[in-house]
């Protein structure tokens, strides 16, 4: 049975990109009678909002999505403390203290996320406390594990490339766990068979893997589906002032009639799908 999830951040409203997003998932699962989950993603505390948790359960049975929901991240923190501990236990991890302007100015290179961290903390005597994030060492973590691969249904077999990112943080000092911690540990909690979600997140999966291969988690499949684009080629953004689906909801807009364009691939002027991966590196 198939087990499919809508992991939405509540730091904006949901727009037509999340709505594309939470129908793939939710189709996917249905297709072979699985079940599709909804996971509120309110690791961030300080950027969360409990009313627009609110609003998403709205949205998708306005968008006629029927799901089930499960704990949201912020009930699950003990959870990703203990991947951390295994991990530091590992000697994996090791605490930084840089600040994003000294790795803006310090690194060599460009990854996924932005500027690959330069290793600037890896060998230097760092006493943990606040302030200090901790990271993956990347390329003992690859080493230990060996090659590794993973499958997207769409795109096929992919090589494990972990070292795009570098040594990403997995224990922020604001959020307890970065997302690639706390996402691969509630996928496997959650039992989902096939991570669905934006192309964007393509590159993440390498991290993913690499995480999974190092706590023991079987690796689901993945579906990373096309983005919604403005005519600019930029993805649509809570940011840019993407019309809220809970706005047109208010407005009395269908949402059955919604949902059945975007999967007919009927899409409102301006607005197009994007399935190029933005980073060929
Ligand atoms: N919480 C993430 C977001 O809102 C989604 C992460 C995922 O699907 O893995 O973009």
């Amino acid at each position: 049975m198939t087990v499919t999830r809508f992991a939405p951040s509540p730091n904006g409203p949901l727009h037509l990109g999340h709505a594309w997003s939470a129908i793939v998932g939710h189709d996917r699962a249905k297709a072979d009678g699985g079940e599709f989950l909804l996971r509120i993603e309110d690791i961030d505390g300080a950027r969360s909002r409990a009313d627009l948790a609110d609003e998403f359960r709205r949205d998708l049975e306005w968008l006629r999505l029927d799901y089930r929901e499960v704990a949201p991240q912020s009930q699950r923190v003990a959870t990703y403390r203990d991947a951390a501990d295994s991990l530091r236990a590992m000697g994996l991890l090791y605490p930084c203290r840089c600040t994003r302007a000294e790795i803006a100015a310090a690194a060599t290179r460009m990854g996924p996320d932005g500027p690959v961290y330069p290793q600037t903390c890896l060998h230097r005597p760092i006493a943990p406390g606040p302030g200090v994030v901790w990271r993956l060492d990347v390329e003992q973590a690859a080493d230990l594990c060996g090659q590794l691969t993973w499958t997207d249904e769409r795109r096929g077999e992919q090589v494990a490339r972990p070292e795009l990112f570098g040594d990403v943080v997995l224990w922020r000092k604001d959020a307890p766990a970065s997302y690639h911690l706390a996402a691969t540990i509630d996928d496997a909690a959650d039992g989902i068979t096939c991570v669905t979600r934006g192309l964007d997140l393509f590159h993440a999966t390498h991290i993913h893997r690499l995480l999974q291969a190092l706590l023991g988690i079987e690796p689901p499949v993945w579906h990373h589906h096309a983005l919604l684009v403005e005519a600019d080629g930029r993805k649509l953004a809570k940011r840019r002032d993407a019309p809220a689906l809970a706005e047109r909801r208010l407005a009395g807009e269908d949402g059955r009639s919604v949902a059945a364009e975007l999967r007919h691939g009927l899409l409102d002027t301006g607005i197009s799908f994007a399935d190029t991966l933005l980073l060929d590196a």
